[in-house]
């Protein structure tokens, strides 16, 4: 039976009461809850879903399967008639969310030509991908600006229910997922002509407010981020809040938080930068002293990260000694990672002593000239003298 569909009447409507069909455990054990009627906006149309409750259980999630809206729940409805409540933030959030895309996809299909493809919703903010001409700031300013003036001017979202005849004779773009029965709506003052099956605000003056934050080129795309309303809210509340913990943090104030920024990035680069002076150092150090006994060096580290293995076989490469060849080594999570590196003008092939260890051990990895790196299943530091 289909569902008789309430959330058309009104978008205020957020108690009613219902006759329960059926409610039926499903495969993910969730209770699947039909009623005669709902106000339930189910996810369809790009829009989300309501929540709420029906007869004080939760509802989390709203689906439209044919003509029937299927309401989920982790607890099983008992009685048969029930009273309904849907939440009023997520209600009206859902909307800000969809009637602020509507008002920027029009202006920028209106007044620039950028065609909406694609509309995602976050946590606090969304986003809506453009194709066209180049966008740029002025664009996007004077977009965000007409969006907020249309809110000022308390402007209506007229929407129509026309029949199929009807709404070709208008000669706008029919799509065979519209159906019969088409939901056109137009916010007054753009005549954008959306077919259109989610729930608005009948005026745009309940977004308060539309902030475009920012926006970017992805490939031949553009991507606006946005956000209005209780979100916008939201959002500000949250980087307040983050903006004051950054200058508690750094001892700052508006003036000079940034300015603190710089000097604190600015020592860390020093820090960092003598660091690697001490280390490149001591590795030099410990090369040299290896020397002392071999041209030929096994060097194992395990408190060394990869990285620092590198530091170590550019030190032998720049070396002195021409004769000098390495093998350094460290474990990481039960495998070996080595590097054989040798002098810039050393004349020994690494690739015959890598191909003649790979024939005898069981090890991956490769290179050419310089340095070859590799991984082994064991630990090759006592025998690799032999090799090299
Ligand atoms: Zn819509």
């Amino acid at each position: 039976m289909k569902t008789k569909v309430l959330y058309y009447d009104s978008i205020d409507l957020l108690d009613f009461e219902a006759k329960v069909i059926s409610c039926l455990k499903n495969k993910d054990g969730l209770y699947e809850i039909i009623l005669d009627q709902t106000a339930f906006y189910p996810e369809v149309g790009g829009m989300q879903h309501d929540i709420g409750t029906i007869d004080n259980k939760e509802i989390i999630k709203v689906i439209k399967k044919d003509d029937i809206i299927i309401h989920l729940s982790n607890d099983k409805i008992e009685n048969e008639n029930v009273k309904a409540h849907i939440n009023k933030e997520k209600r009206f959030t859902n909307i800000q969310a969809h009637d602020a895309q509507h008002l920027i996809s029009a202006i920028m299909e209106l007044d620039y030509d950028l065609f909406t493809v694609s509309h995602h919703t976050f946590d606090n903010y969304y986003d809506l991908v453009l194709e066209g001409p180049p966008l740029n700031d002025d664009m996007i300013r004077a977009c965000e600006s007409k969006a907020n003036d249309l809110i000022m001017k308390h402007a209506q979202m007229i929407v129509e229910v026309l029949n199929k005849d009807t709404y070709l004779s208008r000669g706008l773009p029919y799509n065979e997922k519209y159906g019969d029965s088409i939901r056109l709506t137009n916010i007054e003052y753009l005549n954008d002509n959306n077919a259109c099956g989610c729930l608005h605000f009948n005026n745009m003056d309940r977004l308060s407010l539309v902030n475009i934050l920012n926006y970017e080129k992805v490939r031949n795309q553009y991507r606006i981020i946005f956000t209005s309303g209780i979100k916008l809210n939201e959002l500000l509340h949250d980087y307040y809040d983050l903006f004051s913990n950054i200058k508690l943090k750094l001892k700052a104030n508006e003036d000079n938080v940034l300015e603190k920024i710089d000097n604190l990035l600015e020592k860390n680069s020093n820090q960092h930068n003598e660091i690697m002076f001490l280390k490149n150092k001591l590795f030099k150090q410990e090369i040299d002293r290896l020397l002392t006994s071999s041209n030929k060096i096994v060097y194992v580290n395990n408190e060394l990260s990869f990285e620092e293995l590198k530091q170590i076989s550019n030190i032998v490469i720049n070396s002195d000694n021409k004769d000098v060849i390495a093998y350094l080594q460290l474990k990481n999570n039960d495998k070996y990672q080595f590097i054989i590196v040798k002098q810039k003008d050393n004349q020994t092939n690494l690739s015959e002593i890598f191909t003649n260890l790979k024939n005898h051990y069981d090890i991956n990895g490769g290179g050419r000239g310089l340095v070859i790196n590799g991984q082994s299943n064991e630990d090759l530091s006592n025998i690799i003298k032999e090799y090299l």
